[in-house]
């Protein structure tokens, strides 16, 4: 079940303490690629928190951080037979960008879009590894009003639920449309 999903990743999901900087628990999704029974769950979990597209036109598009959301990402992206945008790291992508800036605990940080990807009338759902602050994932939900495009939702493997990531995604979408395992 989901819930035994849960209780092995708490498990299994190892935590680096104040790394990469003093003050932050590093949750090391290495954990979970390494071992491919327990990638493999995850990923079939991670499916299940999809919007169920049978009921509804939900989402058309899947847009994955770089690096790490792009592990289960592109998993999601051919489950759902969507096609997978990779939202990447400054300097990275060829063509004409969209670019976004958002803070970080330390300064500010920028990420890439190749504009034509997203059109006005998309629905795209955003995955990343891992909420924490939310401004991550809020840069992405960003870019895609930029293109005029709408936010379907958000898909990620863990919520630091102590911290305020899920209150800053709620500004854009319902908050049942913001799911982690
Ligand atoms: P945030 O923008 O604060 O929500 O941070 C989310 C992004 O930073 C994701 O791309 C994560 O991979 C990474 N990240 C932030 N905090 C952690 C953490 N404690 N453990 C692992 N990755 C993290």
């Amino acid at each position: 079940t989901i819930e035994d999903c849960q209780k092995l990743l708490t498990a299994e999901i190892k935590t680096f303490p104040d790394w990469p900087e003093k003050g932050v628990n590093f949750k090391d999704v290495q954990s979970i690629l390494y071992k491919p029974e327990l990638a493999l769950i995850t990923s079939h979990y991670l499916q299940e928190l999809l919007p169920k597209q049978d009921v509804d036109f939900l989402f058309n598009k899947i847009l994955c951080f770089d690096a790490r959301g792009f592990l289960f990402g592109f998993d999601l992206a051919k489950a759902s037979k969507t096609p997978m945008i990779l939202a990447r790291k400054p300097g990275k992508l060829p063509g004409e960008i969209i670019t976004q800036t958002f803070e970080k605990e330390y300064g500010l940080d920028e990420i890439q879009v190749q504009k034509s990807l997203i059109n006005p009338g998309d629905k795209v759902l955003i995955h990343d590894d891992l909420l924490a602050t939310g401004g991550t994932a809020g840069a992405a939900a960003e870019i895609i009003l930029k293109c005029g495009a709408e936010i379907a939702g958000f898909n990620f493997i863990m919520d630091l639920s102590f911290l305020p990531g899920r209150k800053v995604l709620q500004q854009y979408v319902d908050d049942s449309k913001i799911k982690a395992l």
